[in-house]
């Protein structure tokens, strides 16, 4: 049988994508025209974003070449973003002006944040998009922590903001400063995906390291150097960080099906999507990583003219939070530990991890600072 030359296009580099980049071989994608677009040649692993906060990393032990690993592969790199598609003559629109004609689409270009209504002077940092907050938080570590006891106000109450809280209680410790950490949720308890009784513990690991924690609280507008709780009482900040949950992308509204598809040539991932089978679907880089390597089994069944598979939902996965210097904790379901073994296992996972894109890193580093 002739098999007919296909262009699938990868649009953005987020966590789903660089699975699908690595499940191919450079044979199979010599035999169609593979483009990856995306606005950097680099992708941000979140998961070492807390310890680059903490100090004990830096940005480019973090930072994945995603593009120079597509094009080793055999993929055309196209440095542009999508800013629409069109689902009738299949094709890419993209902010350079170009369009470009896909037989198949997927979509992993991470979710959108949601602003907070801010006095221009407030300049609070958001964690996401990545590409952004790398930037902001180079510029910010100029005179971040040049204050002897500086007050950060994180606003948010998922696991990403309890790391954020802890890492930054982590690096005042290590710069022997004192100063005043809050984190601010409108939750009645953090980690709400997890049970009841370990967001009671993550929440008393913050209390334990001396971050003060409200819950029930809604920030809804950022002063020049405060926000107000529903008590009316004022929280004064030197910084304020935003790590909320994100929307999914406006570029296209539609939901993916069980097969992670929004139509029989569109497929999507990550933290820009919403599955109309699973309201609730976890946002996280675990998620977007098992939803990349179900649509590169997707994809090559479609390329052998095979019809793709149901996505299987994992019942649990695995998160390990930073709750502390030199202590995780680790949530697997129902079950929850915390301490030394926990920030191990989490550190020797992210190097490994970041390790499979690269062979030059010397990763060792991400061992050794700060522990
Ligand atoms: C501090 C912090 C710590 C976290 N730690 C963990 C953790 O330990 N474990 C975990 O599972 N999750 C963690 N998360 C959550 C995780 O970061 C996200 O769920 C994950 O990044 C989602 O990945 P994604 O693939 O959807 O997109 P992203 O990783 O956000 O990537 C999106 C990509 O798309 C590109 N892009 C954007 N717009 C366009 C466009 N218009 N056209 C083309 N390309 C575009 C971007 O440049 C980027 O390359 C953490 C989050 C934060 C904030």
């Amino acid at each position: 049988m002739i098999k007919m030359k296909k262009t699938i296009i990868l649009a953005g580099s987020g966590h789903a994508h660089l699975e699908i980049i690595k499940y191919f071989s450079p044979q199979e994608i010599s035999e169609h025209e593979f483009i990856l677009i995306s606005p950097y040649r680099q992708t941000y692993y979140s998961g070492l974003i807390p310890r680059l906060i903490a100090g004990q990393i830096e940005t480019s032990d973090l930072t994945i070449n995603s593009a120079d690993f597509a094009e080793k592969k055999g993929f055309q790199f196209i440095q542009d973003s999508v800013v629409s598609v069109n689902q009738v003559e299949n094709t890419v629109q993209l902010m350079g002006g170009k369009s470009i004609h896909f037989d198949i689409l997927s979509m992993n270009i991470g979710g959108t944040p949601l602003l907070i209504d801010s006095e221009p002077s407030s300049y609070p940092t958001y964690l996401r998009p990545f590409d952004r907050f790398l930037p902001d938080w180079q510029q910010f570590q100029k005179n971040g922590f040049t204050k002897p006891n500086p007050a950060f106000i994180v606003v948010g109450g998922g696991a990403a903001a309890v790391e954020v809280a802890s890492a930054l209680r982590i690096r005042l410790e290590q710069n022997n400063q004192a100063g005043a950490i809050h984190l601010v949720s409108n939750g009645s308890r953090l980690c709400q995906s997890y049970s009841e009784e370990i967001s009671t513990a993550i929440q008393q690991s913050l209390i334990n390291c001396g971050i003060q924690v409200h819950l029930n609280e809604a920030v809804n507008h950022i002063s020049e150097n405060f926000i107000i709780l529903s008590t009316g009482e004022r929280k004064y900040f030197d910084s304020i960080f935003v790590v909320t949950p994100t929307a999914p992308s406006k570029i296209i509204h539609q939901k993916i099906n069980s097969c992670l598809q929004i139509s029989s040539c569109i497929f999507s991932a990550g933290d820009g999507t919403a599955m109309s089978d699973y309201p609730h679907l976890p946002r996280s880089g675990v998620m977007a990583v098992h939803q990349g390597q179900h649509i590169a089994q997707s994809l090559r069944r479609i390329l052998s003219n095979q019809i793709p598979l149901h996505f299987q939902m994992k019942n649990s996965h695995l998160n390990i939070l930073i709750t502390g210097k030199n202590k995780a904790r680790l949530v697997w379901g129902n079950f929850s530990i915390e301490g030394y073994l926990p920030l191990f296992l989490k550190n020797w996972i992210d190097q490994r991890y970041v390790q499979t894109f690269t062979s030059d890193k010397t990763s060792h580093r991400l061992y050794k600072k700060g522990e």
